[in-house]
């Protein structure tokens, strides 16, 4: 389906926002300049592995990052540190409540 995604923005803070596309409900996580383009169900996965920080593995340079989670591209991580970790958790959880009523109207049009 083509169409321009019209994102509402469900949370936002200094560093990024989540927000959710109309059209083909994809919700954006936006952090410093990393994009993540997760369905709704997609979501509370995500903000386990961030609040947990799975995946995620303890690393030591010398600019204060502490967390190095793979991508699915070879030769491409992110780095966080602690508090950044923290920051982004802290806006999946406010924008939690919201896309979980998204998703319950998305089952119950379908139903
Ligand atoms: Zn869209």
């Amino acid at each position: 389906m083509a169409h321009c995604h019209q994102f509402r923005t469900l949370a936002e803070s200094e560093l990024g926002y989540v927000g959710i596309c109309e059209g083909c409900r994809t919700v954006n996580v936006a952090f410093q300049n990393s994009l993540f383009c997760l369905s709704l169900n997609q979501f509370d996965a995500f903000r386990e592995l961030i609040h947990e920080r799975l995946a995620m593995r303890p690393v030591y340079t010398s600019h204060g990052k502490e967390l190095l989670l793979p991508t699915p591209m070879p030769n491409y991580f992110l780095l966080f540190a602690h508090d950044e970790v923290d920051k982004l958790g802290a806006l999946l959880t406010e924008a939690a409540p919201v896309l979980e009523a998204e998703r319950i109207l998305d089952v119950s049009r379908t139903n």
